[in-house]
């Protein structure tokens, strides 16, 4: 219920108009005595504050002459366009397998993440704007309906997600296999003219940032209607896609399963991309 206010009836006695003078000096008294605590009790408060890094202010300096406080750096927001990263494969559906990497448990899906996670930290650390297909190899909550424990993404559902994200870049993260041949080995980058922006142009930048970085000559293949892999022909951004090299050559296998190699390689691919979408 609404408070009622009773309205007034009769003028102001003397009294009564006493009585508010003594309140108001009263009140003016306490408003001055807290605002003086206010200024003096937190300037001292500033001075016995710890630094950002968590070290003892050294010097006592005058409000005048305070420098701004290193506060811990506060992330910029990101810039740019909004680049979708996708590590191939993933959940129950573990890429290519290699008679090397099964000896550690492992299949294709386990060098791309790390990588394609490594590739992400690097653009955010830079202030790029990036999403990402999965992050985890963990079944979402919910994904596996019929709960037999088997979940995972048709390569065109990777690409309809991609394009929900709205993303004007994106780049598939994927290791090659070819047991016919175990000599075989290598990096290679691959593109698509799906009709969205300059697939070749993206691509080729990529690897020139990786060559670069990783000393590694990769080879850069056109995908045409008849052999394109769907996560490129079904975006709708500017796309691409690397298979970092061949998990059924043992040399290979072994480098790309060590975290310096793929940490190298995730910084070829970032290298790569930020001197296509240089922020400035
Ligand atoms: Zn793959």
């Amino acid at each position: 219920m609404p408070q009622v206010t009773a309205k007034r009836k009769h003028p102001i006695s003397a009294k009564r108009k006493k009585r508010r003078l003594v309140f108001g000096v009263s009140l003016g008294f306490i408003l001055l005595v807290i605002l003086t605590l206010v200024i003096f009790g937190g300037g001292k408060g500033d001075r016995q504050q710890k630094s950002a890094d968590g070290g003892e202010a050294k010097a006592v300096l005058s409000p005048a002459t305070a420098p701004t406080p290193s506060a811990a750096p506060t992330p910029t927001p990101p810039a740019g366009p909004l680049i979708c990263i996708d590590p191939g494969h993933g959940y129950s559906d573990g890429g290519s397998e290699s008679q090397y990497l099964d000896e550690y448990g492992m299949t294709e899906k386990d060098i791309n993440l790390p990588v394609a996670l490594k590739v992400r930290d690097i653009l955010v650390q830079n202030g790029y704007n990036v999403i990402m297909t999965r992050d985890s190899d963990e079944i979402p909550e919910g994904a596996d309906a019929d709960g037999d424990g088997f979940y995972y993404r048709k390569t065109e559902e990777i690409a309809r997600f991609a394009n929900e994200t709205g993303c004007e870049y994106f780049f598939s993260i994927h290791c090659d296999s070819y047991p016919a041949d175990e000599s075989v080995s290598g990096t290679r980058f691959y593109y698509y003219n799906n009709g969205a922006g300059k697939p070749y142009e993206w691509v080729s930048a990529i690897a020139a940032g990786f060559q670069e970085t990783t000393g590694i000559e990769p080879k850069i293949i056109e995908k045409t209607d008849d052999n394109a892999y769907n996560v490129l022909r079904y975006a709708e951004s500017t796309a691409g896609l690397v298979e970092l090299g061949f998990i059924s050559n043992k040399e290979e296998a072994e480098k790309l399963m060590s975290e310096e190699y793929q940490a190298l390689l995730a910084e070829g691919i970032a290298n790569g991309i930020m001197k296509y979408i240089p922020l400035s």
